[in-house]
Formats: C-alpha cells, sequence, structure tokens
C-alpha cells in the first residue's frame, strides 16, 4: 500500500503555530510521503441532534472559514463522516501516518485509541493549552483554585513560543487531486455546499423537551466576524494598536462602552473587548501567537505577573487567557464537567425549580422577556449576533441560576446552541462559575440585575441598544422583573442551603 502523511485538521485553522501541521509536513518531507490535510465533517455537528449541539453559528462558521483555510494547501480533502472510523477506513489503500493536535474532551481520546487499536500510526501533538496538563500544586494535587494555578503557570504561559510559520516549500509532495476524487463523501471545497451538509433543525433537549429554537428566537444573522487567520490577526493587531488593550483592565467590563460606535457588520472589529475568542475556540490563532504580539508591541516580557511598571490591561489580559487555560485543564481532567458540579457539596443538592416553572422562566429568559431590562437586553443581542460580553454572560448566568432557580446546565445547553465562540470547557467552567457550583467557589454571588446595569451601563445605552424598537424582537417584556430581587435572593439562599450572610450581592 502506498504510504500516506495526513495532517487531521480539527479546530486549527492556521499555518501559524500549528504543532500537528508541521510535524506532518516535515514527516512527509523526511520520509518521502505524500501528503494530505483532510478535515472530517463529522456526522454529529451535521445530523442536527440536540445531544451533540453544533449550533447554526458554529454552522456558518465553519462553512465560511473552512474553505478559506483548506485554500492555502495545493491539495486539501474535506469529506463528511466520523473522524476516526474514516481514517480506518481510508488506512485500507493507504498506509497512513497520521498527525493531530490534541484537545481537552474525552471523545477525542476516545477517537485516538479506537485508531490505535486499529493499527492506523497516529501522533497526538500539544496545542490545546500552553501550559502543561500535568500541572500540580506542591503537594501534588490537581489546582481547584484560579490565583495558585495562574501563579504556578505564568512564567510557562508567557515564555511558550509559537513555532514557525508553515509553508509548503518545493519538497513537500502533495497527494494527487485524481486519488483524492476516490475518497468517499467528499465535500466540495465552498461555503455552500459545507453549509448545506448541515441539518436545519435548530433544536435544544432540556430534560424530557426538545425545544424549537425557530419558535423562540429569530434566525441567526451571524454577520461582522472575521473568518480567517489573516483577518483574526489584523484584528488583534490593531486592537493593540487602537490603546484598548492597554485600557483592558479600566475598560473591559463596560457594557456601555462596549457598544459605543458598534457596527453590526464589524462587530469584531469594534468595542473594548478584543473578540478573540472565536479565534481562540476555531484555533484560527493560538494564545501563544497572541502573547508574542503583545511582548513584542510592548516591548516587555511580562515575567513579572505584580509588576507596577508595565500595562495594567496587558497583565489582566494575560491573566484572562490563562483563565481558559485553567477551564480547559479542568475540564481535561474532569471529563464529567459539563453535568457534574465541580464541588461535591453541590452534587445533586440543589433543589432547583420545578420542572413547570422552570420551563417559563428558561424560555422568558432566551426570549429577553424577564423583566430585568439589563438581562433582556443581553440575551437578545445573544439571539441576534451570537456574540454576548463577558459581563453579560456572567449577569444572565447568575439571574437564571440564582433568581429563576433553574439549573446551570440548562444555560449551558442554550449558550453551546447559539454561541458563536463556543468553547465547551470555558462556557462550562462560565456556567458552574454563575451557579456558584464550579472550581474557584468563593464567595456565592448573588447579582442584582439593577445594579449591575448602574454600574456597567449606567447611561443606558447597552440596553437601549438592545431593546431598541427596531429589534428583530417585539418588545413585549414586561415592564417588572417576573420575580422581584429580594425575594429571588431569599429563595436563592435557601436552594443552596445559606443564612442571609451566606452569600454576597453584586
Ligand atoms: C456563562 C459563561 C459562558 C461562557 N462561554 C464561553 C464560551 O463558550 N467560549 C469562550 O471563549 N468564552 C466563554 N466565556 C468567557 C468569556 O465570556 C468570553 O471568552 C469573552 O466574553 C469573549 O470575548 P472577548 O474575546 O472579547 O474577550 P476578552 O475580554 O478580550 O478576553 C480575551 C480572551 O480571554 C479569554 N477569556 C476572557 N474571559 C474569560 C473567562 N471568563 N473565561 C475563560 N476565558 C476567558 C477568552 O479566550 C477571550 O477571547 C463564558 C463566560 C461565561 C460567564
Amino acid at each position: 500500500m502506498p504510504p500516506l502523511t495526513i495532517y487531521w485538521s480539527r479546530r486549527d485553522f492556521r499555518l501559524a503555530d500549528n504543532p500537528a501541521l508541521l510535524a506532518a509536513s516535515s514527516y512527509a518531507v523526511e520520509h518521502k510521503t505524500a501528503f494530505l490535510p483532510l478535515f472530517v465533517l463529522e456526522d454529529y455537528m451535521t445530523a442536527g441532534d440536540p445531544a451533540f449541539q453544533f449550533g447554526y453559528p458554529s454552522r456558518w462558521f465553519i462553512s465560511e472559514a473552512l474553505p478559506q483555510f483548506a485554500s492555502q494547501f495545493e491539495q486539501f480533502a474535506i469529506v463528511q463522516g466520523k473522524g476516526a472510523q474514516y481514517l480506518i477506513d481510508l488506512n485500507k489503500k493507504f498506509k497512513l501516518t497520521v498527525f493531530v493536535n490534541d484537545d481537552v474532551y474525552i471523545d477525542f481520546y476516545k477517537q485516538i485509541t479506537k485508531l490505535q487499536n486499529a493499527g492506523v500510526t497516529v501522533t497526538v501533538l500539544e496545542d490545546a493549552l500552553s501550559v502543561p496538563k500535568e500541572t500540580r500544586s506542591g503537594e501534588g494535587n490537581l489546582y481547584s483554585v484560579f490565583t495558585p494555578f495562574k501563579k504556578n503557570v505564568w512564567a510557562r504561559f508567557i515564555s511558550h513560543k509559537p513555532q514557525p510559520t508553515f509553508t509548503s516549500g518545493t519538497e513537500l509532495t502533495y497527494l494527487a487531486e485524481k486519488e483524492i476524487a476516490q475518497f468517499s463523501h467528499l465535500i466540495a471545497n465552498d461555503s455552500s455546499a459545507i453549509l448545506s451538509a448541515f441539518s436545519k433543525k435548530r433544536l435544544l433537549t432540556i430534560g424530557d423537551t426538545t425545544l424549537d429554537l425557530d419558535e423562540l428566537i429569530p434566525e441567526q444573522k451571524i454577520t461582522g466576524w472575521y473568518t480567517c487567520e489573516a483577518d483574526a490577526l489584523k484584528r488583534f493587531s490593531d486592537y493593540l494598536k487602537s490603546g484598548d488593550l492597554d485600557a483592558y483592565k479600566k475598560n473591559r467590563d463596560s457594557l456601555e462602552l462596549d457598544v459605543a460606535n458598534q457596527d453590526e457588520t464589524r462587530i469584531a472589529y469594534t468595542g473594548k473587548t478584543s473578540k478573540m475568542s472565536l479565534a481562540l475556540a476555531w484555533g484560527l490563532v493560538s494564545s501563544r501567537t497572541l502573547m508574542q504580539m503583545m511582548q513584542t508591541h510592548f516591548d516587555e516580557s511580562f515575567d513579572n505577573p505584580f509588576s507596577t511598571r508595565v500595562s495594567e490591561g496587558a497583565l489582566t489580559y494575560i491573566s484572562e487567557l490563562i483563565w481558559r487555560e485553567f477551564y480547559r485543564y479542568q475540564l481535561f481532567h474532569r471529563p464529567d464537567l459539563m453535568d457534574t458540579e465541580f464541588q461535591k457539596k453541590f452534587q445533586g443538592t440543589i433543589q432547583w425549580v420545578g420542572t413547570k416553572t422552570a420551563h417559563a422562566r428558561f424560555i422568558a429568559w432566551i426570549k429577553g422577556e424577564t423583566g430585568y431590562p439589563i438581562v433582556d437586553a443581553a440575551m437578545k443581542q445573544l439571539a441576534e449576533t451570537g456574540w454576548m460580553h463577558n459581563r453579560s454572560r456572567m449577569i444572565v448566568a447568575s439571574i437564571l441560576t440564582k433568581n429563576f432557580g433553574v439549573d446551570w446546565r440548562w444555560g449551558q445547553e442554550y449558550f453551546r446552541a447559539v454561541l458563536i465562540d463556543l468553547d465547551e470547557a470555558s462556557n462550562s467552567g462560565g456556567w458552574q462559575w454563575g451557579a456558584s457550583v464550579g472550581a474557584d467557589p468563593k464567595p456565592i454571588r448573588i447579582f442584582n440585575a439593577e445594579l449591575q446595569a448602574k454600574n456597567y451601563d449606567a447611561s443606558g445605552a447597552y440596553q437601549n441598544k438592545w431593546l431598541r424598537s427596531d429589534s428583530t424582537f417585539s418588545l413585549t417584556a414586561p415592564s417588572v422583573p417576573i420575580i422581584e430581587h429580594k425575594l429571588a435572593r431569599a429563595e436563592a439562599l435557601k436552594r443552596y442551603g445559606l443564612g442571609d450572610e451566606g452569600a454576597r450581592d453584586y
């Protein structure tokens, strides 16, 4: 059988700092084998099965980004099927050597084991985290609190240099087009062919009920996002040059500043936060590259996280990138965290409200009809654009779980279906944080929507923008909250088994 070296692309649509791509191409040159980058559009993505959420924003993004990535190679195969099984079948026609970047999900490792058991030679490269997955405390334990984790990994995070950018070079020989044409389940390398491979269903299964999002929120219109590595890098470079990163600490929480001059056709290019979450979620850039760009821009290594001589904005930004590492580290070691509370004392002990009440509140929350203007504005921002500011994510998560007594897993599922920057680790971690059941638990925070609006949207610009009358939503939100905050707070404390002093209001 002819040998073939495969770069199995998954969530790493970039040429810069792509360990699996570099390793695969070097191997192919060294061993004089044919080379082929391959992406498997997995059945779980295309089926529209609510158990494996791959919502419309993700479908749209992949259909735009994948062809641009693929067209940078002389040959690139896009196929449909089940990742490991597809490669096992291909291994019957070619003697495969597969290179792939690692991931933090248990399903990924199951696929790798399946490949190995079937005799496929596969090498997994470290990419998903920029710090070692095996990071432990002095006592040899996994970290459960962010600050000591950050202290431990800081030096490694800031000094982890990106690998060189891939170039095809003349010695690399791609698999011939006529051979690729024989592959089963090939998909044309164009946006509409990829988009049409997906089911159009937008379903959400919550407990025993399946909700049809088409009946609850408008069809999401995703505009204003970068869809390739070069544009994502340009956005970050412009963000640095604009001074917004330098001012990140001061401005990152302001909802009113984030919408100032915001243009929906350029959503990713405006606002006071970087809008890098989509690029990181799909691997258009690596956090190592962002780190290096910051070091070059500020001409500073940032080796001291407490230094007062360097940009405070940059230090805070690096901390946020390390939060992302922290959640990935947690999910890698605790694959159950998408379903189970990190803190043992809350596993199965919180009495969420009954199903009927929970459904009514959940639907009001999804539709932006809770009567808390800041929550309704945020939910409309999400439903219309597929993105929501971090401050708003924290507010809506706290209100759903604490004030409405709805299980955090429901909120997590909805976000999985509608976020454009879905990252399962950050999403699950964010929801557990919002419900105060996750890692880094203390104190139990009960957000007061009115106070949050006063602190982060004093002028009301954010609320006015998303509750505007020409919104695709009708303005049916009740004028008073569906549950008054004081009462909701008292009920939340009971639910968490706490006295009046057991939680702090934010
Ligand atoms: C309930 C909830 C759900 C979330 N779901 C996701 C998700 O699915 N995908 C996702 O990428 N982020 C998620 N986050 C984290 C955060 O809200 C987004 O990363 C951020 O809003 C993205 O905007 P930005 O790129 O402009 O962020 P910036 O403020 O510019 O931050 C830079 C980068 O740091 C990382 N980061 C910032 N804040 C956090 C955080 N709190 N946790 C983890 N990483 C962070 C992100 O990679 C982000 O792109 C969630 C937070 C909450 C509270």
